[in-house]
């Protein structure tokens, strides 16, 4: 971005135009730490990881969370700026596989869902994973997101991951336990005043 020095430990931005991640210096990821409006080429990740133990999906949701696909256990959710466009972003052996999810279905699945509603676009992604049966969310950095498909790439056996791949889902799942701060108050559904 500049040619201000990166740590080992640095924070990135999203290039809208590119679609890539590129690596920020501090004042770079403050300058370009903004949320809300479109517009704009450059936008830092944010750092939050935010679960939510409670979320149970609705029993309507049922088969809209099997129709996104969940392969090996694992999908990360992207929403673009704008179009609200929704990718569905798995992993694979030949690196991440992206594919478009309809909105209706991606409400559906995720409706009542704490994290959901706060993803930020572009910036955010929405982890959903299969925790011995049942159906979990949370929201994390899409930096990570792409790190760990990254890191799963070379590991993954078709169909499911393999051993390697999941015992890296599960350190990955671990981590964010430690990380996840939970859904704050106010970004929940009819919780009483
Ligand atoms: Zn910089």
């Amino acid at each position: 971005m500049c040619t201000g020095a990166v740590g080992v430990e640095h924070r990135h931005l999203v290039d809208l135009e590119q679609r890539v991640l590129a690596c920020a210096c501090g004042a770079c990821a403050t300058l370009f730490d903004r949320e809300g409006a479109c517009g704009g080429r450059f936008r830092t990740v944010p750092e939050r990881y935010v679960g939510d133990p409670q979320w149970r999906p609705a029993p309507e949701a049922g088969k809209a969370l099997a129709a996104l696909d969940v392969r090996g256990g694992l999908a990360f959710f992207v929403r673009r700026c704008g179009a609200g466009q929704v990718l569905a972003v798995r992993p694979g052996p030949a690196g991440p596989v992206e594919s478009e999810v309809e909105p209706g279905l991606w409400q559906a699945a995720f409706a009542g869902a704490a994290p959901a509603r706060l993803l930020v676009d572009d910036v955010e992604a929405l982890l959903l994973w299969s925790d011995t049966g049942r159906a979990r969310c949370a929201l994390v950095p899409l930096d990570a997101a792409f790190a760990l498909l990254a890191a799963l790439r070379p590991l993954w056996r078709e169909p499911d991951g393999g051993p390697a791949a999941r015992a890296r889902v599960t350190a990955f799942l671990a981590d964010l336990d430690r990380r996840a701060v939970p859904v704050p108050a106010t970004a929940r559904w009819g919780t009483p005043a």
